[in-house]
Protein backbone atom coordinates (compact mmCIF):
# COMPACT_ATOMS: atom_id res chain seq x y z
CA UNK A 1 0.00 0.00 0.00
CA UNK A 2 1.27 3.53 -0.75
CA UNK A 3 -0.26 7.21 -0.14
CA UNK A 4 -3.58 8.41 -1.55
CA UNK A 5 -3.18 10.24 -5.15
CA UNK A 6 -5.39 13.00 -5.88
CA UNK A 7 -5.30 15.07 -8.95
CA UNK A 8 -4.77 18.50 -6.80
CA UNK A 9 -1.63 16.45 -5.30
CA UNK A 10 0.79 18.95 -6.81
CA UNK A 11 -0.63 22.31 -5.32
CA UNK A 12 -1.48 20.76 -1.67
CA UNK A 13 1.05 22.04 1.33
CA UNK A 14 4.02 19.51 0.67
CA UNK A 15 3.51 18.75 4.97
CA UNK A 16 0.79 16.46 3.16
CA UNK A 17 2.98 14.68 0.58
CA UNK A 18 4.49 11.78 1.42
CA UNK A 19 8.29 11.92 0.52
CA UNK A 20 8.90 8.82 -0.10
CA UNK A 21 5.44 8.15 -2.59
CA UNK A 22 4.82 11.51 -3.63
CA UNK A 23 1.41 11.23 -2.88
CA UNK A 24 -0.80 12.59 -0.23
CA UNK A 25 -0.28 10.95 3.11
CA UNK A 26 -1.92 7.60 4.44
CA UNK A 27 -1.66 6.92 7.89
CA UNK A 28 0.87 9.51 8.79
CA UNK A 29 4.49 8.38 11.08
CA UNK A 30 6.41 11.22 11.79
CA UNK A 31 10.09 11.21 12.01
CA UNK A 32 11.00 12.30 15.73
CA UNK A 33 14.45 13.58 14.89
CA UNK A 34 13.50 15.88 12.31
CA UNK A 35 9.72 15.93 12.00
CA UNK A 36 8.73 14.98 8.49
CA UNK A 37 6.47 12.41 7.70
CA UNK A 38 5.93 9.21 5.70
CA UNK A 39 3.53 7.02 4.86
CA UNK A 40 2.26 4.24 7.60
CA UNK A 41 3.25 1.69 4.78
CA UNK A 42 6.23 3.35 3.12
CA UNK A 43 7.50 3.55 6.33
CA UNK A 44 7.12 -0.23 6.81
CA UNK A 45 8.80 -0.36 3.34
CA UNK A 46 11.76 0.97 4.18
CA UNK A 47 12.28 -1.99 6.14
CA UNK A 48 15.37 -0.66 8.22
CA UNK A 49 16.50 0.21 11.98
CA UNK A 50 17.26 3.57 11.24
CA UNK A 51 14.95 5.60 8.74
CA UNK A 52 16.87 8.48 6.68
CA UNK A 53 14.73 11.03 5.90
CA UNK A 54 14.27 11.86 2.13
CA UNK A 55 13.73 15.64 2.36
CA UNK A 56 16.15 16.43 5.13
CA UNK A 57 18.19 13.00 5.11
CA UNK A 58 18.39 13.25 9.36
CA UNK A 59 18.08 10.00 10.61
CA UNK A 60 15.75 8.76 12.68
CA UNK A 61 16.00 4.94 14.79
CA UNK A 62 12.61 3.48 13.98
CA UNK A 63 11.79 2.31 17.46
CA UNK A 64 11.01 6.09 17.83
CA UNK A 65 7.92 6.49 15.22
CA UNK A 66 5.33 6.41 15.62
CA UNK A 67 1.38 7.02 14.29
CA UNK A 68 0.66 10.85 14.05
CA UNK A 69 -2.92 10.77 14.74
CA UNK A 70 -3.63 14.45 15.18
CA UNK A 71 -2.18 15.26 12.03
CA UNK A 72 -4.24 12.40 10.72
CA UNK A 73 -7.40 13.95 11.90
CA UNK A 74 -6.37 17.65 10.79
CA UNK A 75 -5.96 15.95 7.00
CA UNK A 76 -9.02 14.73 6.94
CA UNK A 77 -10.31 17.81 6.22
CA UNK A 78 -8.44 18.55 2.90
CA UNK A 79 -9.93 19.64 -0.44
CA UNK A 80 -9.07 16.94 -2.45
CA UNK A 81 -10.07 16.16 -6.30
CA UNK A 82 -10.62 13.00 -7.02
CA UNK A 83 -7.90 11.26 -9.43
CA UNK A 84 -10.14 9.38 -11.67
CA UNK A 85 -13.02 11.91 -11.59
CA UNK A 86 -13.81 16.01 -11.18
CA UNK A 87 -15.41 15.01 -7.55
CA UNK A 88 -14.19 17.44 -4.80
CA UNK A 89 -14.74 17.21 -1.41
CA UNK A 90 -13.06 16.18 2.11
CA UNK A 91 -10.02 13.45 2.32
CA UNK A 92 -12.29 11.83 4.96
CA UNK A 93 -15.22 11.01 2.22
CA UNK A 94 -12.21 10.54 -0.47
CA UNK A 95 -11.96 6.43 0.43
CA UNK A 96 -15.94 6.26 0.19
CA UNK A 97 -16.07 7.69 -3.15
CA UNK A 98 -13.17 5.39 -4.45
CA UNK A 99 -14.86 1.95 -3.47
CA UNK A 100 -18.33 3.11 -4.67
CA UNK A 101 -16.88 4.30 -8.15
CA UNK A 102 -13.18 3.63 -8.90
CA UNK A 103 -13.04 -0.33 -7.61
CA UNK A 104 -11.47 -1.33 -11.21
CA UNK A 105 -9.30 1.74 -12.12
CA UNK A 106 -7.53 1.40 -15.43
CA UNK A 107 -4.08 2.41 -15.84
CA UNK A 108 -4.25 5.59 -18.83
CA UNK A 109 -0.55 4.94 -19.42
CA UNK A 110 -0.91 1.03 -20.24
CA UNK A 111 -4.30 0.17 -20.14
CA UNK A 112 -3.96 -2.58 -17.57
CA UNK A 113 -7.30 -2.74 -15.13
CA UNK A 114 -6.73 -3.64 -11.16
CA UNK A 115 -9.43 -4.79 -8.84
CA UNK A 116 -8.19 -2.08 -6.26
CA UNK A 117 -6.92 1.23 -6.42
CA UNK A 118 -4.07 0.19 -3.97
CA UNK A 119 -3.14 -2.27 -6.71
CA UNK A 120 -3.45 0.57 -9.38
CA UNK A 121 -1.29 2.81 -7.25
CA UNK A 122 1.37 0.27 -6.38
CA UNK A 123 1.59 -0.10 -10.49
CA UNK A 124 1.80 3.49 -11.11
CA UNK A 125 4.26 4.20 -7.90
CA UNK A 126 7.21 1.26 -9.31
CA UNK A 127 5.57 -0.79 -12.03
CA UNK A 128 4.27 1.00 -15.08
CA UNK A 129 6.76 1.13 -17.72
CA UNK A 130 4.93 3.26 -20.09
CA UNK A 131 3.55 5.79 -17.41
CA UNK A 132 5.24 10.01 -17.90
CA UNK A 133 7.76 11.11 -15.70
CA UNK A 134 9.35 14.05 -15.29
CA UNK A 135 13.32 14.18 -15.54
CA UNK A 136 14.85 16.15 -12.17
CA UNK A 137 16.33 19.05 -13.84
CA UNK A 138 13.46 19.73 -15.79
CA UNK A 139 14.07 23.26 -13.97
CA UNK A 140 17.79 23.05 -15.99
CA UNK A 141 16.32 22.21 -20.02
CA UNK A 142 14.72 18.64 -19.82
CA UNK A 143 11.14 19.72 -19.63
CA UNK A 144 9.23 17.09 -22.06
CA UNK A 145 7.71 14.42 -19.50
CA UNK A 146 9.36 10.89 -20.52
CA UNK A 147 8.40 7.82 -20.91
CA UNK A 148 9.65 5.60 -17.95
CA UNK A 149 11.26 2.76 -19.61
CA UNK A 150 12.99 5.56 -22.09
CA UNK A 151 14.92 7.43 -18.62
CA UNK A 152 17.89 5.48 -18.80
CA UNK A 153 18.32 6.56 -22.86
CA UNK A 154 17.31 10.01 -21.59
CA UNK A 155 19.98 10.19 -19.19
CA UNK A 156 22.11 9.62 -22.34
CA UNK A 157 20.72 12.52 -24.47
CA UNK A 158 22.37 15.81 -25.74
CA UNK A 159 19.52 17.44 -24.17
CA UNK A 160 20.06 16.04 -20.54
CA UNK A 161 23.76 16.78 -20.43
CA UNK A 162 23.22 20.03 -21.84
CA UNK A 163 20.97 20.65 -18.46
CA UNK A 164 24.04 18.86 -16.37
CA UNK A 165 26.14 21.49 -18.15
CA UNK A 166 23.86 24.60 -17.51
CA UNK A 167 23.73 23.61 -13.72
CA UNK A 168 27.58 23.83 -13.50
CA UNK A 169 27.41 26.73 -15.44
CA UNK A 170 24.94 27.86 -13.31
CA UNK A 171 26.82 27.28 -10.06
CA UNK A 172 29.91 28.97 -10.84
CA UNK A 173 28.69 32.11 -11.72
CA UNK A 174 26.78 32.16 -8.53
CA UNK A 175 30.20 31.16 -6.77
CA UNK A 176 32.00 33.72 -8.48
CA UNK A 177 29.17 36.42 -7.77
CA UNK A 178 28.65 35.66 -4.10
CA UNK A 179 32.83 35.28 -4.06
CA UNK A 180 32.87 39.88 -5.76
CA UNK A 181 30.01 40.99 -3.05
CA UNK A 182 31.77 39.44 -0.18
CA UNK A 183 35.11 40.92 -2.28
CA UNK A 184 37.65 38.53 -0.87
CA UNK A 185 38.78 35.37 -2.13
CA UNK A 186 38.54 32.89 0.57
CA UNK A 187 40.51 29.35 0.26
CA UNK A 188 37.00 27.61 0.69
CA UNK A 189 35.57 29.18 -1.94
CA UNK A 190 38.44 28.96 -4.39
CA UNK A 191 38.20 25.13 -3.58
CA UNK A 192 34.78 25.32 -4.75
CA UNK A 193 35.49 26.85 -7.79
CA UNK A 194 38.06 24.28 -8.56
CA UNK A 195 36.10 21.61 -8.00
CA UNK A 196 33.61 22.83 -10.07
CA UNK A 197 35.92 23.09 -12.98
CA UNK A 198 37.28 19.83 -12.18
CA UNK A 199 33.57 18.26 -12.15
CA UNK A 200 33.36 20.47 -15.91
CA UNK A 201 36.34 19.26 -17.05
CA UNK A 202 34.78 15.35 -16.21
CA UNK A 203 31.54 16.15 -17.72
CA UNK A 204 33.40 17.25 -21.13
CA UNK A 205 35.25 13.80 -20.86
CA UNK A 206 32.41 11.85 -20.46
CA UNK A 207 30.73 13.89 -23.32
CA UNK A 208 33.41 12.62 -25.82
CA UNK A 209 33.52 9.70 -24.29
CA UNK A 210 30.11 8.99 -24.85
CA UNK A 211 30.28 9.98 -28.47
CA UNK A 212 33.16 7.89 -28.95
CA UNK A 213 30.78 4.84 -27.64
CA UNK A 214 28.18 5.79 -30.01
CA UNK A 215 30.58 5.56 -32.96
CA UNK A 216 31.72 2.14 -31.66
CA UNK A 217 27.75 0.91 -31.23
CA UNK A 218 26.92 2.28 -34.44
CA UNK A 219 30.29 0.08 -35.90
CA UNK A 220 29.52 -3.04 -34.17
CA UNK A 221 25.81 -2.87 -34.91
CA UNK A 222 27.06 -2.68 -38.74
CA UNK A 223 29.28 -5.50 -38.47
CA UNK A 224 26.52 -7.34 -36.77
CA UNK A 225 24.25 -6.68 -39.34
CA UNK A 226 26.61 -8.07 -41.71
CA UNK A 227 27.15 -11.19 -40.25
CA UNK A 228 23.78 -12.01 -39.51
CA UNK A 229 23.25 -11.33 -43.33
CA UNK A 230 26.11 -13.88 -44.27
CA UNK A 231 24.41 -16.26 -41.68
CA UNK A 232 21.03 -15.94 -43.18
CA UNK A 233 23.12 -16.85 -46.91
CA UNK A 234 24.37 -19.62 -45.06
CA UNK A 235 21.17 -21.22 -43.90
CA UNK A 236 19.78 -20.72 -46.99
CA UNK A 237 22.73 -22.14 -48.57
CA UNK A 238 21.85 -25.41 -46.41
CA UNK A 239 18.23 -25.37 -46.36
CA UNK A 240 18.98 -26.09 -50.37
CA UNK A 241 21.70 -28.75 -49.82
CA UNK A 242 18.97 -30.36 -47.20
CA UNK A 243 16.62 -30.37 -50.42
CA UNK A 244 18.67 -31.79 -53.48
CA UNK A 245 19.83 -34.31 -50.63
CA UNK A 246 16.31 -35.31 -50.08
CA UNK A 247 15.44 -35.18 -53.63
CA UNK A 248 18.51 -38.03 -54.44
CA UNK A 249 17.40 -39.98 -51.83
CA UNK A 250 13.78 -40.31 -52.94
CA UNK A 251 15.68 -40.67 -56.39
CA UNK A 252 17.87 -44.02 -54.83
CA UNK A 253 14.47 -44.82 -52.42
CA UNK A 254 12.53 -45.50 -56.20
CA UNK A 255 15.60 -47.14 -58.04
CA UNK A 256 16.26 -49.48 -55.18
CA UNK A 257 12.69 -50.41 -55.42
CA UNK A 258 12.65 -50.64 -59.00
CA UNK A 259 15.94 -53.39 -58.47
CA UNK A 260 13.61 -54.83 -56.17
CA UNK A 261 10.83 -55.60 -58.49
CA UNK A 262 13.89 -56.60 -61.28
CA UNK A 263 15.23 -58.85 -58.61
CA UNK A 264 11.79 -60.88 -58.10
CA UNK A 265 11.14 -60.95 -61.65
CA UNK A 266 14.69 -62.65 -61.93
CA UNK A 267 13.98 -65.15 -59.51
CA UNK A 268 10.45 -65.78 -61.21
CA UNK A 269 12.46 -66.57 -64.23
CA UNK A 270 14.87 -68.50 -63.07
CA UNK A 271 11.84 -70.79 -61.31
CA UNK A 272 10.11 -70.79 -65.12
CA UNK A 273 13.64 -71.69 -66.50
CA UNK A 274 14.04 -74.80 -63.56
CA UNK A 275 10.16 -76.08 -64.61
CA UNK A 276 11.35 -75.47 -67.95
CA UNK A 277 13.97 -77.74 -67.76
CA UNK A 278 11.94 -80.49 -66.30
CA UNK A 279 8.98 -79.84 -68.97
CA UNK A 280 8.26 -80.91 -71.97
CA UNK A 281 5.37 -79.82 -73.80
CA UNK A 282 4.26 -82.52 -76.50
CA UNK A 283 3.37 -84.91 -73.57
CA UNK A 284 6.44 -87.11 -72.89
CA UNK A 285 9.00 -86.35 -70.68
CA UNK A 286 12.50 -85.45 -71.09
CA UNK A 287 14.88 -87.10 -68.75
CA UNK A 288 17.71 -84.79 -67.96
CA UNK A 289 21.10 -86.53 -67.32
CA UNK A 290 24.45 -84.84 -65.58
CA UNK A 291 27.41 -86.34 -65.58
CA UNK A 292 27.26 -88.27 -68.88
CA UNK A 293 30.70 -87.94 -69.38
CA UNK A 294 31.79 -90.15 -65.74
CA UNK A 295 28.67 -92.62 -66.34
CA UNK A 296 29.57 -92.92 -70.06
CA UNK A 297 33.15 -93.66 -69.28
CA UNK A 298 32.21 -96.37 -67.03
ZN1 LIG B 1 4.01 7.28 1.11
ZN1 LIG C 1 13.33 15.25 7.56
ZN1 LIG D 1 -13.89 9.91 -8.69
ZN1 LIG E 1 0.46 1.33 -16.36
ZN1 LIG F 1 17.03 15.25 -18.12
Amino acid sequence: MVGIDAQNKNILDRKFICSDCSLVLRDPVQLSACGHRLCHSCFLNRNQTLITCSQCQIQTPSDQILIDRAFNNEMQTLSIICSYCNWTDTLQNYEEHLQQLHSNPICQYCSQQFNSIDQFNQHKASQCQNILIECLLKDFGCHQQIVCSELSNHYRSEQHQHSIANILQQMKSQLKDSVMTSNRMDTDSDYTLNQLEEVEKTMNMFRSGGEILEEDVKQLSSELAEHENKLRNLTENISQMKLSIEEETALLEGMKQNLDILNQDLVLLEEKMNDMQCTSYDGTFVWKIRHVQEIMSE
